[in-house]
């Protein structure tokens, strides 16, 4: 029996991506070169994903990133219709709810307030000097495989077993979270997960059905 639900923020909860639409608010050239970084992140050139975030934020700062206009690019993502009602309503017959994200942890905490989470883990907070230039970030290894080592985590702190949890998540990061669990949902997965769930959902709100 499930007793708890893991969630992926960027692409489940929410439309879109933090790191993809950060760098096209920052103009062509920053998006191009943030671009090269995925296409080495694929290559399997660097070390490890914070490897990743720490080239992604050196980018974001070389073309300006402030406080301001990174809070305002977060104010502008939408969930994705009925995650509010359905992620309160699974809350409120009995699940634990838990969010595992790559993204970042200032959105995260939109979603806490939002839904009530009762775990979350999120791979990178911006650290702001005075002026509310970057001065920073922390950084957690918390994505693709790193995510699963979060979820265990969570499931340790919780004493439950990988049967009693679910995983709710669309990408291909996700594969390994999905198969780390006694049952997964894709809501419009890539095929590559969509291989490993249990079940495909297109519609939110059809959690309700699986999640009694
Ligand atoms: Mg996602």
């Amino acid at each position: 029996m499930v007793k708890l639900i893991f969630f992926d923020m960027d692409g489940t909860l929410y439309e879109g991506n933090t790191w993809d639409s950060v760098a096209r608010s920052l103009g062509n050239q920053c998006y191009e070169e943030e671009q090269k970084t995925v296409e080495k992140w694929k290559n399997n050139e660097y070390k490890d994903y914070i490897e990743w975030m720490d080239e992604t934020v050196k980018i974001h700062k070389k073309y300006g990133l402030t406080k301001k206009k990174f809070f305002d690019i977060l104010n502008s993502f939408v969930y994705h219709e009925n995650v509010v009602n359905t992620v309160k309503e699974l809350k409120k017959r009995g699940y634990k709810i838990a969010l595992i994200s790559g993204g970042f942890m200032e959105k995260a905490k939109i979603a806490i307030e939002d839904m009530g989470f009762d775990h979350v883990f999120a791979a990178c907070e911006y650290i702001w000097d005075e002026e509310g230039n970057i001065d920073g970030a922390n950084y957690t290894e918390c994505d693709y495989i790193g995510k699963v080592h979060h979820m265990q985590h969570i499931m340790e702190i919780e004493n439950l077993e990988k049967e009693e949890c679910a995983f709710v998540g669309d990408g291909h990061n996700d594969v390994f979270l999905a198969k780390a669990v006694g049952f997964s949902v894709d809501f419009n997965g890539v095929p590559e997960l969509k291989e490993v769930t249990n079940k495909s959902i297109v519609k939110f709100e059809e959690l309700l059905e699986i999640f009694k």
